[in-house]
């Protein structure tokens, strides 16, 4: 944040509660960026035949992931997780588990993770190209981002 959106000066980096941040140096102004993460909602949805992973538009070719998804305003994230679920593939999803919550700091984004079982044909929206079904068996997880709750989830779900 190179400029303060609530008076235009040039921004400074000061210490400001322990961490580095673009603050304003007008003090009359005050204005800090916090930069505080962004939540989105993540989801391991599983079909009767295993766990979709999508590929999203702007991706690299081989890249597929669960599905991911920002909170409406004063929105609930297990309803979010339905919601995405039925919104990015066209199932019906059940009754969303909570897998856990996960820092991502590259998109500075907290991951709020689900898994919940889901019926009907897949029908991808226009944010998505592609998808696979990995049957639970067959699952690997990634080392960052949503793989971290594919991993807690399959070891969880190994348990059982
Ligand atoms: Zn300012």
């Amino acid at each position: 944040m190179r400029f303060c959106p609530q008076c235009g000066k040039e921004t400074i980096t000061r210490t400001v509660d322990q961490q580095q941040r673009q603050v304003c140096p007008d003090a009359g102004c005050g204005f800090v960026f916090w930069n505080n993460p962004v939540p989105v909602v993540a989801v391991i949805v599983e079909t009767p035949d295993g766990v979709v992973l999508a590929h999203h538009v702007s991706w690299p070719k081989k890249a597929f992931s669960i599905i991911t998804g920002f909170l409406e305003a004063g929105e609930d994230p297990a309803q979010a997780a339905r919601r995405e679920t039925s919104e990015e593939l066209g199932l019906t999803p059940g009754q969303p588990t909570l897998v856990g919550i996960y820092p991502y700091a590259k998109s500075n984004q907290l991951i709020i993770a689900y898994h919940l079982q889901a019926e009907g044909d897949i029908t991808l929206n226009e944010e998505l190209d592609a998808f696979k079904i990995i049957p639970r068996e067959k699952m690997k997880a990634w080392s960052f981002g949503t793989g971290l709750a594919v991993a807690d989830w399959l070891e969880a779900s190994g348990k059982k």
